[in-house]
């Protein structure tokens, strides 16, 4: 018995998330690739590392970048350390 499989027949278990933007960022020194979603309050993308903690901030919409996926070279010492 596998009560994984959800009373809808697919793998999606997710809400229903259509229309709702998203970003991809990959934190280089987390070697991670992480999905963004839009802050509600402002047309931006807020990623943060879960290795280092460096948060970045992606500006969307007009005026901003049109594109989705980005790479952050985050974890290096040209960057202010945290004591
Ligand atoms: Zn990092």
């Amino acid at each position: 018995m596998f009560r994984h499989m959800g009373p809808f027949g697919t793998n999606s278990g997710r809400p229903a998330a259509v229309g709702r933007p998203w970003l991809g960022v990959r934190f280089d020194c987390a070697g991670v690739y992480v999905r963004v979603y839009r802050n509600p309050n402002a047309n931006a993308y807020l990623a943060q590392c879960p290795a280092c903690g460096q948060s970045v901030r992606f500006r969307v919409g007009p005026g901003g970048t049109a594109e989705r996926f980005f790479t952050v070279s985050c974890g290096q010492s040209r960057y202010t350390r945290r004591r």
